[in-house]
């Protein structure tokens, strides 16, 4: 088979450091065009243009785009994209709204076009074996704790902070991902704390309390902003007294204290691998869920102002 031709729109921390590296040590894709607005200096990524639009004209030997734009203009694009009949990967999170998801899922079934969404933290190895574990456990005690310093990992991004740009969700829905993912019930968001800078639009710091099956169940996940130590972790107790333990952002498993995975970070390898998969098999994944506990945190969160003094990006009083 020869390589699939791909397409990058979006070239800036994650499109550039990510997904072009990948793309160009993968035998399934060859890199051969890719669009930003503002042009990057160096010859990277195949033909650069400017307006995606212009790209999908001019490059009809396109078959699939990965989008690793912010989120909220995915939407937009995935629907151009797949209306010129190409295979679409989505960064996450995949859309700034539920109906955007929808909408472009319906568009991919009927254009017959695979679609990725690359939740890219359900792509560890301690994902899928925390899942077979829990497959047939009940759950009476979760935390996730999933804190980092936002002048770290996002210094000059000011749409993480306007409407649609997540804020702390940004990070903390890859927490998120892993529970829909592992968790053999639905976990649905029973209260919520947001707190939003001053000038923001989105919350700095997140705490989030689920529904568990009895009432007595307790389960939480913070994610905060403002920790000048990074720390991911997602730790679980079942009702016949397991423990399991996943730090390092869920890319390492311990289970009643033995070691099951402690895996090197491949997510965006094993995201590729699998979108060839479901190319070759003319199918698609999408985990609509990890959205769905942000939307509901939204509904019905209770929103608290927090300081902004000194946080990148925020535009104090606006
Ligand atoms: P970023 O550094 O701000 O890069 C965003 C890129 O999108 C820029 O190159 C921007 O370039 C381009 N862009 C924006 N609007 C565009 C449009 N209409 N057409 C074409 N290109 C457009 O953001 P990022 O950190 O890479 O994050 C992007 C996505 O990846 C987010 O959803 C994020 O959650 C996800 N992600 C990020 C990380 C990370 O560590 N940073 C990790 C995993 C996932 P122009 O302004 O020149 O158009």
């Amino acid at each position: 088979m020869p390589p699939c031709r791909i397409a990058v729109i979006g070239l800036g921390e994650i499109g550039l450091n990510r997904h072009l590296p990948v793309i160009a040590a993968h035998p399934g894709f060859e890199i051969v065009a890719s669009a930003k607005r503002h042009p990057v200096a160096t010859a990277i990524g195949g033909v650069q243009y400017r307006d995606y639009r212009e790209m999908l004209a001019s490059e009809p030997a396109i078959e699939a785009v990965a989008i690793c734009t912010p989120p909220d203009v995915r939407g937009r694009i995935a629907l151009d994209v797949i209306a010129a009949g190409k295979h679409v990967l989505l960064e996450k999170p995949p859309f700034s709204t539920l109906g955007a998801f929808r909408q472009v899922r319906l568009a991919a079934e009927r254009a017959g076009v695979t679609l990725l969404g690359g939740w890219h933290s359900q792509f560890n190895l301690a994902v899928e074996r925390a899942r077979d574990f829990l497959a047939d456990q009940q759950v009476a005690s979760l935390e996730m704790v999933w804190n980092e310093d936002v002048a770290v990992y996002h210094p000059d991004q000011e749409w993480i902070w306007q409407a649609g740009g997540f804020g702390v969700f940004d990070a903390g829905v890859n927490g998120i991902s892993i529970l829909t993912r592992i968790l053999p019930d639905p976990l649905v968001v029973r209260a919520a704390t947001l707190r939003i800078p001053d000038g923001a639009q989105t919350p700095i710091a997140v705490e989030i309390d689920f529904a568990g099956l009895r009432e007595e169940d307790r389960l939480h996940a913070g994610m905060d902003w403002r920790t000048p130590t990074a720390e991911r972790t997602i730790a679980i107790v079942t009702r016949s007294g397991h423990h399991l333990r996943m730090p390092n952002s869920g890319r390492r498993l311990e289970i009643d204290g033995t070691v099951l995975v402690d895996e090197a970070n491949l997510e965006y390898p094993h995201i590729y691998d699998r979108f060839a998969e479901l190319i070759a098999g003319g199918k698609s994944q999408l985990d609509e869920w990890p959205l769905v506990v942000v939307a509901d945190a939204y509904l019905i969160g209770r929103t608290l102002p927090a300081d902004a003094q000194g946080v990148p990006g925020v535009r104090t009083g606006g």
